[in-house]
């Protein structure tokens, strides 16, 4: 931990004090919701801090300041989307630069660069980010950025963040880490050279599926000036509500995890016994390919398990339609469970880019709900999906 606001306290502690004083008026231990857009001044240009809401709200302020605790940063942002913050970093780039960029990223983190970015004059090439001297063949002069997730979405693929930051920095690039699907629980780039450390709190931060948000944190007080007067100056900032929201998932991030990740992998060790299963992909499986690096970076593997269903599209399609207490629905991270057909739902902007997803892969975001209920229904599911798609081409 690298917080020397609090150096003296773990990551539980933190996520429920960090940036999170009782208000000094009144005593209230939450912080409030400050639904104000604008602040009373005594004379012009005197005042306690904040001027008009874009520019700062003090309960944004309050889970900035969270934020960077617990991801072990100087300082943090917030913004209105997970997007919005993805964009913000790219005002850091010019007509002209290049930008790394994961084959399996985030489809919105592609659609950004590939339909906005490029058109404006950014170049971007895809590898794979799992492979260090890929990337360091990959670097142009011109490179900026290396941007990886890791775990990636769909694949959970794993990428080594201290070796890509020292193959980045040899080549003049800053590392983005969007660690969204690990949460700071799990895993803190920025202690492993990540430069800036990108989520979307919409996720696990949020952890309620009630708050759409993003974040950026990191330690060079000079980036922070530029983001800062980008997040001001581009104005894509969250409300004080949705703050709020994001402060009190916060506070149970790191017991949520906790059970996520038990059922993850009790999930994923099921899926990996079913005759209707191909292929498990989850790195806290011990042969996965991703397991050694990420059991390095990663205090622990998180919810998100995906697999191929036996029987391709048609079975993966019956499959997400038929379990009950996994919602066919996109996003993930919240304390409930879902299921989602990437290449037709969530990664469905990849067609014809020359990474399209596998038909017949399915997602879970594997929720905190009793394990044992939740196998049950992925058991009956496979059952229904891969029997029914079996029948219909016989
Ligand atoms: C959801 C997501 C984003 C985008 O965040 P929004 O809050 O939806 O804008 C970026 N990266 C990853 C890995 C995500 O899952």
């Amino acid at each position: 931990m690298h917080d020397d606001r609090e150096p003296q306290y773990q990551f539980e502690t933190r996520a429920i004090h960090a940036g999170q004083e009782p208000d000094p008026e009144t005593g209230a231990v939450i912080v409030p919701i400050y639904q104000t857009s604008t602040y009373r001044q005594e004379a012009v240009g005197v005042h306690k801090g904040y001027e008009y809401s874009r520019t700062g709200n003090p309960t944004r302020a309050a889970l900035e300041t969270a934020l960077a605790s617990l991801e072990g940063g100087a300082w943090g942002l917030a913004y209105a989307s997970g997007l919005a913050a993805t964009a913000n970093v790219m005002y850091l780039l010019r007509p002209g630069d290049h930008v790394l960029l994961s084959d399996d990223a985030y489809g919105g983190t592609y659609r950004l660069v590939d339909k906005v970015l490029q058109p404006w004059g950014l170049t971007y090439t895809q590898v794979d980010l799992t492979d260090p001297a890929r990337v360091r063949e990959a670097l142009k002069p011109e490179t900026k950025l290396v941007w990886v997730e890791t775990p990636t979405n769909p694949y959970l693929k794993i990428a080594p963040i201290a070796e890509l930051a020292e193959v980045a920095h040899g080549g003049g690039a800053r590392l983005v880490v969007d660690n969204t699907f690990a949460s700071p629980y799990l895993q803190q780039p920025l202690a492993h050279g990540a430069d800036i450390v990108l989520h979307s709190t919409t996720k696990y931060i949020g952890g309620h599926s009630d708050v759409v948000g993003g974040a950026l944190v990191g330690n060079d007080p000079a980036v922070r000036e530029i983001l800062a007067f980008h997040q001001n100056a581009v104005g894509a900032v969250p409300g004080p509500q949705d703050c709020f929201l994001l402060l009190r998932g916060l506070k149970t991030l790191a017991v949520r995890m906790e059970r996520h990740s038990a059922n993850g992998r009790a999930v994923a060790e099921f899926l990996r016994g079913q005759d209707a299963v191909e292929r498990v992909y989850y790195p806290g499986l011990p042969d996965d390919p991703g397991h050694a690096v990420a059991a390095r970076q990663m205090r622990d593997f998180a919810g998100m398990v995906s697999f191929t269903a036996r029987g391709g599209l048609e079975a993966a399609k019956r499959v997400v339609a038929s379990t009950k207490l996994f919602f066919l629905a996109e996003s993930l991270g919240g304390v409930e469970s879902l299921i989602e057909h990437p290449g037709l739902m969530t990664h469905a902007s990849l067609a014809g880019s020359g990474f399209e997803i596998d038909p017949g892969l399915i997602r879970l975001s594997v929720g905190i709900e009793h394990v044992d209920d939740l196998i049950a229904d992925l058991r009956q599911a496979l059952t229904a999906g891969v029997l029914e798609a079996a029948a219909i081409r016989d």
